[in-house]
């Protein structure tokens, strides 16, 4: 994947078609979409575990994920469409006509899922490569209970690894946090993951209670970089954000379903304001404060770098208070000392 070119036109808004069309084209590798709602599982390090996931599934409407994948083909999208949010992909097989219809549309585009696996079986995945799937992550969960286990997690991965009989390799063994193994599986990447959620997951917009507080100071590069999609067309900052949680209503940015771009989702919304307060090392607002996802490791060279181009496009009072003056603060959302508990899952 392409790295981040960060430009003067990521913090201004861009009413032009062409440039928001242009800065689109150079900025984003990731579009999440969500293209029906139903998860079956109430993970307790996921906000399913209070929001109900599994009593409908609502789909996206079909005329909306045509504009999605037409203003993607519209500028010769070559990067990654994930077709994952809060729904577990594999549960419905309508999945599958929506991969065909990505992969004619876009034929450049590298297609992926990210899914519990409980769906799966050797003639799904060979359905899903079959429809142009390129890359299919699959999470390796105990039961909801459980916590994490090396025996136990090992074991459930063996059992997945039997269900889908290909030949594989293990890519990572860290006693305790995670263990990953790449299936041998032709025109498509297959990656069984087994993470300890205790230690490595995030705490989802502080929708979730981690086991320990987290101070974020990194910037984030994901603004910079993706769009994600819910399936009623709405978009939200990055994948830790859901509009279905009504704490994070303040943080939507745009609602594609009002004839609403994806250029204009990237390039004249509100996010334009997140960038602003991201693009430095510093204390972050809300819900950026906690959130321990993709950090950069701080050095000086790389701080002065950012500190340099902050000061050249102006920022330096966003950098400044993390971009407290920009991000709206909803009411009820807030970790650490000062503020009220994130809400605990049921
Ligand atoms: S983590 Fe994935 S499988 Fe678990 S509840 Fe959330 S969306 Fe569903
Ligand atoms: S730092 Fe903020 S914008 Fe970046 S991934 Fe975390 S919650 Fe999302």
């Amino acid at each position: 994947m392409k790295p981040v070119a960060i430009s003067i036109d990521h913090f201004v808004n861009q009413p032009s078609p062409e440039r928001a069309r242009a800065l689109f084209k150079s900025s984003v590798t990731q579009v999440e979409i969500e293209t029906f709602t139903y998860c079956n599982r109430r993970c307790r390090f996921c906000a399913n575990s209070y929001i109900d996931r599994r009593s409908e599934n609502r789909h996206m409407d079909e005329a909306l994920y045509l504009r999605i994948l037409r203003d993607l083909a519209a500028v010769d999208y070559d990067q990654a469409i994930t077709f994952s949010r809060y729904n577990e992909p594999l549960a419905d097989r309508v999945i599958l006509d929506h991969i065909r219809e990505a992969r004619r549309l876009l034929p450049k585009a590298c297609l992926s899922a990210h899914s519990n696996g409980d769906y799966l079986d050797a003639a799904y995945l060979e359905s899903l490569r079959a429809a142009g799937l390129n890359r299919l992550r699959v999470q390796v969960y105990l039961g909801n209970e459980e916590r994490f286990d090396d025996d136990r997690i090992l074991r459930q991965m063996a059992r997945r690894l039997k269900k889908l009989g290909l030949p594989y390799n293990m890519t990572a063994a860290f006693k305790g946090t995670r263990y990953m193994a790449q299936l041998v599986c032709e025109g498509m990447e297959v990656t069984l993951d087994a993470r300890n959620f205790g230690v490595l997951g995030v705490d989802r917009g502080q929708t979730v209670l981690m086991p320990q507080s987290f101070e974020r100071r990194s910037p984030c590069l994901v603004v910079f970089q993706h769009l994600c999609i819910d399936c009623d067309g709405t978009v939200v900052p990055c994948c830790n954000i859901r509009s279905d949680e009504p704490r994070h209503a303040p943080y939507v940015i745009d609602r594609l379903a009002r004839r609403r771009s994806l250029f204009e989702a990237f390039a004249d919304s509100p996010l334009v304001e997140w960038r602003r307060g991201l693009l430095t090392f510093g204390l972050k607002r809300q819900p950026c404060n906690s959130c321990s996802y993709e950090c950069l490791s701080e050095s000086g060279p790389l701080r002065e770098r950012l500190d340099t181009m902050a000061r050249e496009f102006g920022l330096d009072g966003a950098v400044r208070d993390g971009g407290a003056a920009l991000i709206p603060a909803p009411a009820g959302l807030a970790t650490g000392a000062a503020g009220l508990p994130p809400r605990l899952p049921s």
